[in-house]
C-alpha cells in the first residue's frame, strides 16, 4: 500500500525550498494516493507516482542582454520538461521577477495534469525567467527574447516541446520569440503558441483561458439547473485570465463587481459594463483612476477583494493569492462557487474551508484549461497549414470545457452528491498519462 506520508517525505527530501512545487504535490496525492490503492495496486510497484513527480529535464541558463543605457543586464532562464508521455512538452512562459525553480515546478506538474484532461496529445512543461518585463522599453523587452530564445531554441520544437505564454508574456513577447526562433532555425514551424492571429496563431487563444473559465462554472450551474444569469461575482488581476473572463461574465448575464491586480482592488456596485471594462483596460495598471470617472465605483489599495459579497469568486491573477481568512470571509458572505482562473490561487487550507462549507470548488487545472486546450487547438491548425473561424475554435473549446466538467463529476461525485471538482480533475488527469507511462516502460 502506498503511503501519504512517505511518499512526501521523499519528495521533500529530493526538493528541498521548493514549497509551491511540494504543496502542488501534495494537492495531488492526497487523491491519488488512496484511488491508485483503491482501483490500480499495479502503479505502486511501477512507482508511477515518484516519477510523475520528478521533471524529465530541468534546464536552466544564463540571458544576458544590453539594456537601453547599454549596460549588461543578467538573468536566469529555465524550461521544465515534465511529462512527455502523452505527447510533446507544453506550457507556458512566464516572466516576472519571483520566478524560480519552486514556481516553475510546480506549474509544470500541474500542467501535465491540465494537459492530459483537454483529451489532446499534449504532454505538460513550464519555463520562462526572473526577468521583469514591467518598466522596461519595448526594445528591451525584444532584446531580452532574443538572447532567451538564443539558449531555448536548443531544447525546444513543435515535435518536442512547445511553449506559450503566461504572466508577463503575451502575443508581443511570443512575436519577438518566434521571431528569433525562426531566424536561428530558417524554419517556419509551430514551436510557440500564443502567435498572432496573422502570423500562425488561432483565433480565440487572446481569450480562451478566461471563456474557458466562464464555460466551465456554467457547466457547474447547468448541472445544479440553474442560471449564471445575474448572480455576482468578483475577479481578481486585470490582466489576460481576468479581463476575458470579465468579458465573458457580463456577456452571460453576470454581474462582475471587481477586478484587482498587486496594487489594490476596484469594487464597482453597479458591476462592469463591457464599455467599463474597455476603459480599464486603458488604464494599464493604474486601476485607481478608475473611480474618478466612475462613482459608482471605490478603490482600495492593497486590499484583495474577497471581503465583497459574492456567489461566485474567480482568482485570476497569480498561485497563493486567496488564503484561509479570505476563504472564511467568502463562505460567510454566502459564495457557491469558485472557479480558478489562476494556478494554484487558493492555498491549501482555503480548499479545505471550501470543501468543509461544501462550496463547488474548480481547481485550476480543470478550470483555465481552456488556455491550452487552444494552444493545442493552434498546434493542429499549424500542423495542416490551416486557420479556423473563430465560432469553430469557440465550439471546440465550450465542447472541450464541458468534457472536463464531465470527468470531474465522474471521478470526484461523492456519496451525498457533492461534486469533488479537486479529486475529480486529479484522478482524471491521472488515469491517461499513468496508463501511458506504464504502456511505454521504465523511463
Ligand atoms: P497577466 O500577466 O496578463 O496578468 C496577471 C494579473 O495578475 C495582473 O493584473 C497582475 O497585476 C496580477 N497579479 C500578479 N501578481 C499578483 C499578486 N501577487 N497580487 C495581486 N495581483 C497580482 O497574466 P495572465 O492573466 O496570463 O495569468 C494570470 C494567472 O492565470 C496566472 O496564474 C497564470 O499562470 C494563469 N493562467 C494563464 C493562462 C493564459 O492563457 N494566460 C492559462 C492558464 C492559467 P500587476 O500588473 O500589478 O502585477
Amino acid at each position: 500500500m502506498l503511503s501519504l506520508k512517505s511518499f512526501i517525505k521523499n519528495v521533500e527530501l529530493h526538493n528541498p525550498h521548493e514549497p509551491e512545487f511540494l504543496q502542488a504535490v501534495t494537492e495531488v496525492a492526497e487523491d491519488i494516493i488512496p484511488y491508485i490503492n483503491d482501483y490500480h495496486p499495479e502503479f505502486e510497484s511501477l512507482k508511477i507516482l515518484e516519477r510523475i513527480a520528478e521533471p524529465e529535464r530541468v534546464i536552466s541558463f544564463r540571458v544576458a542582454w544590453l539594456d537601453d543605457k547599454n549596460e549588461i543586464q543578467v538573468n536566469r532562464g529555465y524550461r521544465v520538461q515534465m511529462n512527455s508521455a502523452i505527447g510533446p512538452y507544453k506550457g507556458g512562459l512566464r516572466f516576472a521577477p519571483d520566478v524560480n525553480l519552486s514556481i516553475l515546478k510546480f506549474l509544470a506538474f500541474e500542467q501535465v495534469f491540465k494537459n492530459s484532461l483537454t483529451s489532446l496529445p499534449i504532454g505538460g512543461g513550464k519555463g520562462g525567467s526572473d526577468f521583469d518585463p514591467k518598466g522596461k522599453s519595448d526594445n528591451e523587452i525584444m532584446r531580452f527574447c532574443q538572447s532567451f530564445m538564443t539558449e531555448l531554441y536548443r531544447h525546444i520544437g513543435a515535435e518536442t516541446d512547445v511553449p506559450a505564454g503566461d504572466i508577463g508574456v503575451g502575443t508581443r513577447e511570443i512575436g519577438y520569440l518566434f521571431g528569433q526562433y525562426k531566424r536561428i532555425q530558417n524554419n517556419f514551424t509551430g514551436v510557440l503558441t500564443g502567435k498572432g492571429a496573422h502570423w500562425g496563431g488561432s483565433y480565440i487563444r487572446p481569450e480562451a483561458t478566461g471563456y474557458g473559465l466562464l464555460y466551465f462554472v456554467e457547466c457547474i450551474y447547468d448541472f445544479n439547473n440553474e442560471s449564471l444569469e445575474g448572480k455576482v461575482i468578483t475577479i481578481s488581476g486585470a490582466g489576460n485570465v481576468a479581463y476575458y473572463a470579465a468579458e465573458k461574465a457580463i456577456s452571460l448575464g453576470a454581474k462582475v463587481i471587481t477586478l484587482s491586480n498587486s496594487q489594490g482592488t476596484i469594487y464597482d456596485k453597479e458591476g462592469f459594463s463591457l464599455e467599463k471594462l474597455a476603459y480599464v483596460e486603458t488604464l494599464g495598471r493604474d486601476l485607481y483612476k478608475y473611480p474618478r470617472k466612475f462613482k459608482s465605483a471605490t478603490y482600495h489599495e492593497g486590499e484583495k477583494p474577497w471581503q465583497f459579497k459574492c456567489d461566485i469568486a474567480l482568482p485570476c491573477a497569480t498561485q497563493n493569492e486567496l488564503d484561509e481568512a479570505d476563504a472564511k470571509k467568502l463562505v460567510k458572505n454566502g459564495c457557491k462557487c469558485v472557479a480558478e482562473g489562476a494556478n494554484m490561487p487558493s492555498t491549501a487550507e482555503a480548499i479545505k474551508v471550501f470543501h468543509k462549507a461544501k462550496v463547488y470548488f474548480a481547481p485550476g487545472k480543470a478550470a483555465n484549461a481552456g488556455g491550452v486546450a487552444v494552444s493545442g487547438l493552434e498546434m493542429s491548425q499549424n500542423s495542416i497549414r490551416q486557420q479556423w473561424p473563430s465560432a469553430k475554435v469557440d465550439t471546440r473549446l465550450k465542447a472541450i470545457m464541458e468534457n472536463i466538467h464531465k470527468t470531474c463529476v465522474r471521478y470526484g461525485k461523492e456519496e451525498n452528491g457533492y461534486i469533488n471538482y479537486l479529486k475529480g480533475a486529479n484522478i482524471g488527469g491521472f488515469i491517461k498519462v499513468a496508463n501511458a507511462m506504464k504502456a511505454q516502460g521504465v523511463l
